[in-house]
């Protein structure tokens, strides 16, 4: 079996593998694809604040009538005259005055929570701005570098499959099929010679007879790491 043709192709077919190496291993794209993650967060955070924003406000502005509900109720009593009413009365508006009061404190102190919240809402809201600003920043930064490197290697990617494409034509039909079918970046190379008595890409120790096999075919497919195994002249 003429092997030679294949290992040409697949010589060359190394150059393009590093080039693709090159493109998907770029820290550029790592970085700014991460930054897409970043800012979805950031985008995300920021409508949860906003909906607990608005939740927030609501019960404020319900504790704000509350109140003042009761803030109205005590200037009523406060203007009753005292000399007019009987002592019952007089305890009865006593006790209630009293009631009120104690609602007037609970609701300030409820109020003030809030307030609180609501400046806690704010600051988030600012470091989740930061944040988005810095991620988008940095995303567009590393996704121009990435392109950069894209608009140089790709046309020589084109280059040289084109250069295989002519090679392919010379290849017998089974073998490039082969070659194709375990075509990938962590796999290559696909054909290796056979190393003593080892294959030549997982060095395994292959058996005699597996030997005397290959020795007849010329070609044999690695038990351990499914490369295919040559003869070197
Ligand atoms: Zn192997």
């Amino acid at each position: 079996m003429d092997i030679k043709k294949i290992l040409e192709y697949q010589k060359k077919d190394k150059e393009v593998i590093k080039l693709e190496r090159e493109l998907n291993s770029s820290e550029d794209k790592k970085i700014y694809e991460n930054m897409v993650g970043v800012v979805k967060d950031a985008q995300n955070k920021s409508s949860q604040l906003e909906k607990n924003a608005e939740d927030v406000v609501r019960e404020y502005d319900s504790l704000k009538k509350a109140f003042n509900d009761n803030q109205k109720m005590i200037d009523n009593l406060e203007k009753k005259d005292i000399q007019t009413l009987d002592e019952k009365t007089i305890n009865e508006y006593k006790e209630l005055t009293n009631k009120i009061i104690s609602n007037l404190n609970y609701l300030e102190k409820k109020i003030m929570s809030q307030a609180d919240a609501v400046k806690r809402i704010l600051d988030d809201f600012d470091t989740t701005k930061k944040r988005y600003g810095a991620a988008k920043n940095k995303h567009a930064v590393h996704k121009q570098n990435y392109e950069a490197l894209k608009n140089k290697v790709e046309p020589e990617i084109k280059k040289l499959q084109a250069e295989l494409l002519q090679l392919e034509k010379g290849i017998d039909g089974e073998l490039l099929s082969k070659y194709k079918s375990k075509r990938s970046d962590k796999f290559f190379p696909i054909f290796v010679p056979l190393r003593s008595t080892s294959c030549g890409g997982c060095m395994m120790e292959l058996s005699t007879a597996q030997i005397e096999r290959l020795k007849k075919n010329g070609i044999m497919e690695c038990e351990n790491c499914r490369r295919y195994i040559y003869l070197e002249d």
